[in-house]
């Protein structure tokens, strides 16, 4: 059966009604009820640009591990008191994009409901068999829901790996997932070694093109044609939900309340005082969707403190026609040197708190600046201040519209089963790439952003034989290698190094002295996940 594009509001909230009363998804039904309107006009307006006949209908398994009371983590309890909530965007989004695609949804968040789908699996005989009386084709999860699914599935977790989409916030390396590579190099912690394709990992931003950029959308409540916005007020916002996160920061706090009305949404626990927030702040509290759009509409700067990284809230003010002072990190933060990043499948290193924004945005809408420079701060201050005309922006990737397009162009396109790969139907398709060689001690993602250009691990395997490799450079020999910095040739002496393991492709592997060969690919501009052709 074909998928059909679903308007109707009603069905998703039953799908969404909570069976456990913990009341785990009261703030997705919240956000995706404010939003409904925008989402339908978004498809609609996607329906006059493209076919959606003939989508093969998909039966998706979304499991929140997250929101299980396994997890220990608390997202259900703390969804209105200042818990984190860039996750629970996240997940709304997806759910209301597979929704509308048309696709048949099934959402667990217990391990109890998920032991008891799979319990009806029955017995593999054959793989191939096995997998056509599999009870979903899809399932989106992350990586707490990963390990329980590792955990309890009777007939084996081996013949399901090749169905995850699995949400990541923060991206997985290639040298984090091959789980024995992971092992040698003293790197594997508890979240990587997940020994999946690297594009099943989907990333809230574009992080690296190793994974998959699923994103979210950023929610705003007017843009500067539907309705004329609310004049702006003298008043700084400052980013931060809870009272530590202000913690050693009065001085470039009392540099912003001498020329703005100083606001906050902070929680207090228990009318708790808060003891690092400076008196002068007008503390609203975790303030609804709306409400807090509202106070957006009203705000000149949208204040950076530092943390939390690389969060949902900076797009939205930005999208309200805030400016985004964003603070840069010298050094940059990682794995190495931060405790929050500590255990991360990733090396990457964060440069200010919102880097997207700072590297894909940038002025007159964000200002990256270091904090503790009071000249800095001032100057950039100062400049805001005067400001008269403040405009809005949202990337189109972070739409509604841009998300729908990404996640058709994923779901009709991406097969990471093996039964499912065809030597033609490569996506994206060859002629979307281009093989070059980079600049010594360069990444692939950087030599190919350096051409505008997107690095495209899909296409490494053509580029990494004896022919692919002589297309690109002269190689006074050739060798192979099982490492993250390979296909690559020597500088100076020419050495070629073959990748020897298919799984440790990398865009982000880079080592001085190594020119990497890299396979780059075009995007559509404002759509870097999909190539020219490809949506
Ligand atoms: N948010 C909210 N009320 C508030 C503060 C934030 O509804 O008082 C929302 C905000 O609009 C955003 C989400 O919380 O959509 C996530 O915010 P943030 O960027 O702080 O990310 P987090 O650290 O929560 O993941």
């Amino acid at each position: 059966t074909y998928a059909k594009i679903s308007l109707d509001l009603q069905p998703l909230m039953d799908i969404l009604k909570d069976p456990n009363e913990r009341q785990g998804y009261a703030w997705i039904r919240m956000r995706i009820s404010r939003m409904w309107s925008r989402w339908t006009d978004a498809v609609k307006s996607l329906m006059s640009k493209y076919s959606f006949r003939n989508r093969p209908k998909q039966k998706i398994l979304v499991h929140l591990g997250l929101l299980s009371k396994q997890s220990g983590w608390k997202f259900a309890e703390m969804q209105f008191k200042g818990g984190p909530l860039g996750e629970l965007v996240q997940w709304s989004d997806l759910i209301t994009t597979l929704y509308i695609l048309g696709h048949d949804l099934t959402i667990t968040s217990e391990v109890e409901q998920l032991v008891e789908i799979l319990n009806h699996v029955p017995a593999a005989r054959t793989p191939c068999q096995s997998r056509k009386e599999l009870p979903v084709q899809m399932i989106y999860t992350d990586i707490m829901g990963l390990i329980q699914f590792k955990k309890r599935l009777k007939v084996g977790y081996a013949k399901f790996s090749c169905l995850f989409r699995v949400l990541d916030s923060f991206g997985t390396e290639p040298a984090f997932n091959h789980r024995v590579f992971a092992k040698q190099n003293k790197i594997l912690t508890s979240w990587g070694g997940q020994d999946l394709n690297l594009q099943q990992f989907y990333t809230m931003f574009p992080h690296s093109p190793d994974n998959s950029f699923m994103g979210f959308v950023v929610d705003r409540i007017l843009n500067d044609t539907e309705r004329s916005a609310e004049p702006k007020r003298n008043i700084a916002l400052v980013y931060g939900k809870n009272d530590y996160m202000w913690q050693g920061k009065r001085s470039y706090l009392d540099s912003i309340h001498a020329r703005f009305e100083v606001h906050g949404t902070v929680y207090r626990e228990n009318n708790k005082n808060l003891v690092n927030v400076p008196e002068y702040v007008v503390n609203h509290g975790i303030l609804s969707g709306l409400d807090l759009h509202e106070l957006l509409q009203k705000t000149k700067v949208f204040v950076g403190l530092g943390f939390p990284y690389e969060g949902p809230a900076p797009l939205e003010a930005i999208a309200n026609g805030a400016v985004f002072l964003n603070p840069l990190f010298t050094p940059p933060h990682s794995s190495k040197n931060t405790k929050f990043f500590k255990g991360k499948p990733t090396q990457r290193e964060i440069t200010s708190q919102h880097p997207y924004a700072e590297v894909f945005i940038g002025k007159p809408y964000v200002y990256t600046i270091n904090i503790s420079n009071k000249t800095e701060v001032e100057q950039a201050l100062d400049v805001i201040a005067q400001q008269t005309n403040f405009s809005s922006y949202v990337p189109y990737e972070y739409t509604e519209e841009g998300m729908l397009q990404r996640m058709k162009a994923y779901i009709e396109n991406q097969k990471f089963c093996s039964h499912q790969e065809s030597a033609h139907e490569k996506w994206p398709p060859a002629e979307s790439v281009t093989h070059i060689l980079g600049e010594a001690g360069k990444s692939c993602k950087d030599a190919c952003w350096d051409i505008q250009k997107i690095c495209e691990p899909n296409h490494f395997a053509e580029l990494n034989t004896v022919q692919g490799i002589a297309n690109v450079t002269w190689c006074s020999s050739l060798t192979q290698s099982s490492n993250i910095y390979y296909p690559a040739v020597e500088a100076k002496e020419k050495v070629c190094t073959k990748q020897a393991e298919p799984r440790l492709f990398s865009c982000v592997g880079s080592m001085h002295a190594l020119r990497r060969l890299c396979p780059c690919r075009d995007f559509i501009p404002g759509q870097t996940a999909l190539c020219v052709g490809c949506d």
